[in-house]
């Protein structure tokens, strides 16, 4: 007999599929359930989750975060779930999806959080690598320091910086590694 092992990215895929297709037939949702792909993140680390289009395909892909399925409790992690369905609905209407009012109003009748975490998280942390010192600033955009750390020192106390990429958790301390995560992460970016 083979011993099949599940996986917590196939637990984490399996209960999110379940919770989909409960929330299509409780809310009577024009979407196509076959027509959804499923992924974990291994990666993503403040995001719960995101919904790609494939245009060419048509395919909608509901990409979940292994580390918010580990942190959150399960009703947090399914209401993004239902965000990233609603999402995924816009989709394979209209191929777009943002955050406006029809994706509102649905979001709502959903019992889903308005917003992707990540549209309130800043993409990038800059921080002050001495010990004493508790500088940090947050950044939307790669901006100089985000990129070349090492031409930069602390606000504070003039010691050396260490930037964050949020979503993933990455770290580097100077230009080559900036370019290294940028590298690494590709379409995770
Ligand atoms: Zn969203
Ligand atoms: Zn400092």
């Amino acid at each position: 007999m083979i011993e099949e092992s599940l996986t917590i990215d196939d637990e984490i895929r399996a209960r999110a599929r379940i919770h989909a297709r409960e929330v299509i037939d409780d809310h009577d949702l024009a979407l196509e359930f076959d027509a959804l792909e499923w992924a974990v993140s291994g990666r993503a680390r403040r995001r719960a989750g995101l919904c790609r289009w494939d245009a060419d395909r048509e395919v909608a892909t509901i990409v979940l975060a292994r580390r918010a399925y580990e942190r959150y409790e399960w009703a947090e992690f399914a209401a993004g779930v239902r965000h990233e369905l609603v999402h995924a609905l816009q989709f394979q209407r209209t191929g777009e999806s943002g955050h406006g009012e029809r994706f509102l109003e649905l979001a709502a009748r959903l019992e889903a959080p308005r917003r992707c975490r990540s549209f309130t998280e800043p993409r990038y942390v800059l921080r002050c690598l001495a010990d004493d010192c508790a500088w940090t600033a947050t950044r939307h955009r790669a901006s100089k320091p985000v990129k070349a750390p090492d031409r930069y020192r602390c606000g504070d106390c003039g010691d050396v910086l260490e930037v964050e990429h949020t979503d993933s958790g990455r770290t580097w301390n100077a230009a080559s590694g900036y370019g290294g995560a940028k590298a690494a992460l590709g379409k995770d970016w």
